[in-house]
C-alpha cells in the first residue's frame, strides 16, 4: 500500500514513512493511493475474532512494509493497557447502541489512536536509530492521550504545553503525574491559544525543528485515523450478529477525525453494511453547516461543555475534500488555497454527494445537558457531554429500521461538573482518577514566550 498526498505533491511513501511525516510535505494530508475493500466472505471469516485480531487484520490491508509477526506485537502491546477485554465493547441502551471507547489508560477516545501510534513511532525509530522530540500544544485530552502514548519509550521525549490553570483539575494532573523521565509537561502562563501559537512558532523554525528531530501527534497523522477505523468493523460485527446487516454510527467530532476514520470504514465493508453516518456537532457547527448547506466556512470558536469539539477548522476535512473532488490533487489544493486566504469554502454544489455520505446536526448546550439527565433517569447510564451530542443527534436523526451506534468518546467523570449539572452529583471516579490528586506531579510552568519555551526544549530534548 502506498501512501499519497490530497495535494497530489508528492511521490508515494510506504506506511512507515507516512507515520514519520505526519503532515505532507506539500502541505497535504496523506492517504491510502487506493482505498481497499472486503467481501462478505472476509466478514464472515472477521465475525467472532477479539478486537486485537480483528485490528491485526484491519491494519494489515492498509500496511504492507511492517511484517506479520511485528504488526500483531505492535498491536497487542497498544491494547495491553485497556481496562475492558473487549477494548471498545459495545453495549444497549434504549433506542440506541453505545460503542465505549473510553477504556483506554486516560479514558478518552484519542487512547485507541495514540497507544498506536506511539508504539510505532518507538517501533521505526528503533530500526532507523533515530530519535524524536514531540512537541504539541493540548486544552486537555489529547495532550494526557499523546503522554500516555510515549511515557517511557527511550527514543522519544515529549513535550506538551497547556495553559496553566486553564485545563480541568483532573486534565492537568492525568498529565502532570506522569513522572517518566522522558515526559516534560509545560504550564504556560497564558491561554491555549498562546500555546497553540508557540507550537506553531517553533515548528516553522525549520532549523531548528530538524536539529532537534521534532515531531507532531496530532489528529492528522494517518496512522490515528486508521487505528480508528477498527472499532467501525468491529462495533459493525456485534450487530452483525444478532441480525442487523446495515447500521448507521452517530460521531460527535470536531475536527472531522473520528467521522472520516466511519467514511473509510463504510467504503472498506460492503456497500450498505454501514448505511447512514451521523455527523454531531456541539454549537461549534461548522461541519453541519457544510453537510446540510455545503457552505464551508470558519466562525468564532464557542466555549462548550464538550470543549474537545470547540473547533472551527476541521483538521480533517481535507481528506474527504478529496474524495469530494474526485481525488483530484489540484482542485483540493485550490479549494484549501481559497479556504485558508477567505476563511470560507463554498461546496454547494456537492450537497447531493454529501448528503449521500452524512447527515448532520448541531446540538445546544440546553440539548447536552437535558439528554445527560433524560438518558440517566430512563436507563441508569451516564454519559459524557462530547457522547451525548452524537446521542442527541442519533435520537433525533435516526432511522427506526436500523440499529444506531452511538461513539461513547469519553468516560462521564472525565467531565464531572458538565454531568453535575444534568444530574445534580458528580460521578464516581473510576479508578485511573482516583488517586490522581494525591499523586507526585511535576511540572515547569514558564511565560508565553517562544524564546523561553524554545530555550527548555533545546535543554531537555533527545538529540
Ligand atoms: C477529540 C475528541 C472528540 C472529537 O474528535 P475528532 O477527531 O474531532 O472527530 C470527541 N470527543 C472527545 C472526548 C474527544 O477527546
Amino acid at each position: 500500500m502506498r501512501y499519497i498526498s490530497t495535494r497530489g505533491g508528492i511521490e508515494p511513501l510506504g506506511f512507515k514513512e507516512a507515520v514519520m511525516m505526519g503532515l505532507a510535505r506539500d502541505g497535504g494530508l496523506l492517504l491510502p493511493e487506493t482505498l481497499p475493500t472486503i467481501d462478505a466472505s472476509v466478514l464472515d471469516r472477521w465475525q467472532n475474532l477479539p478486537y486485537q485480531y480483528l485490528a491485526r487484520e484491519v491494519l494489515s490491508l492498509f500496511i504492507d512494509d511492517i511484517p506479520e509477526n511485528d504488526l500483531e506485537d505492535l498491536v497487542e502491546r497498544s491494547y495491553a493497557n485497556f481496562a475492558h477485554p473487549q477494548v471498545t465493547p459495545v453495549c444497549k441502551q434504549g433506542d440506541v447502541y453505545i460503542l465505549e471507547l473510553f477504556h483506554g489508560p486516560t479514558l478518552a477516545f484519542k487512547d485507541v489512536a495514540l497507544q498506536l501510534l506511539g508504539n510505532l513511532f518507538e517501533y521505526v525509530l528503533t530500526r532507523t536509530g533515530g530519535s524524536m522530540n514531540i512537541l504539541g500544544a493540548t486544552s486537555g485530552d489529547t495532550g494526557s492521550a499523546a503522554i500516555a502514548g510515549v511515557r517511557g519509550k527511550g527514543n522519544i521525549n515529549i513535550f506538551i504545553l497547556h495553559p496553566h490553570g486553564r485545563t480541568s483539575p483532573i486534565q492537568a494532573l492525568q498529565m502532570t503525574t506522569v513522572l517518566d523521565p522522558n515526559v516534560f509537561n509545560i504550564a504556560v502562563r497564558g491561554t491555549f491559544d498562546d500555546a497553540q501559537s508557540i507550537v506553531k512558532e517553533i515548528f516553522n523554525d525549520l532549523a531548528f525543528r530538524d536539529a532537534y528531530q521534532l515531531g507532531a501527534v496530532n489528529s492528522i497523522n494517518w496512522a490515528r485515523v486508521l487505528a480508528q477505523v477498527v472499532y467501525y468493523v468491529y462495533a459493525y460485527l456485534k450487530l452483525r450478529k444478532t441480525g442487523s446487516d446495515s447500521v448507521d454510527f452517530s460521531v460527535p467530532t470536531g475536527n472531522f477525525g473520528d467521522i472520516f476514520a466511519g467514511y473509510v470504514a463504510r467504503k472498506l465493508l460492503p456497500a450498505g453494511c454501514i448505511h447512514t453516518l451521523i455527523l454531531a456537532t456541539n454549537a461549534n457547527d461548522l461541519l453541519t453547516r457544510f453537510v446540510t448547506q455545503g457552505d464551508y466556512s470558519r466562525g468564532q470558536v464557542i466555549a462548550t461543555s464538550s470543549p474537545s469539539m470547540d473547533i472551527q477548522i476541521a483538521s480533517n476535512f481535507e481528506r474527504y475534500l478529496y474524495y469530494l473532488r474526485d481525488e483530484d490533487g489540484a482542485a483540493v489544493k485550490r479549494d484549501m488555497d481559497g479556504f485558508a486566504a477567505t476563511g470560507t469554502l463554498d461546496l454547494s454544489r456537492f450537497k447531493d454527494r454529501v448528503a449521500r455520505d452524512f447527515c448532520s446536526r448541531s446540538v445546544s448546550e440546553a440539548e447536552t445537558n437535558q439528554t445527560i439527565g433524560d438518558f440517566y433517569r430512563e436507563h441508569g447510564y451516564l454519559l459524557d457531554p462530547h457522547t451525548a451530542v452524537g446521542v442527541k443527534a442519533a435520537l433525533e436523526l435516526r432511522d427506526p429500521q436500523r440499529p444506531v451506534v452511538c461513539l461513547a468518546t469519553a468516560h462521564p467523570a472525565k467531565f464531572g461538573a458538565a454531568v453535575a449539572k444534568a444530574i445534580g452529583s458528580e460521578p464516581t471516579l473510576p479508578p485511573a482518577l482516583a488517586g490522581l490528586a494525591s499523586k507526585e506531579s511535576r511540572c515547569a510552568i514558564l511565560d508565553a514566550d517562544t524564546a523561553i519555551i524554545r530555550d527548555f526544549i533545546a535543554q531537555n530534548a533527545l538529540k
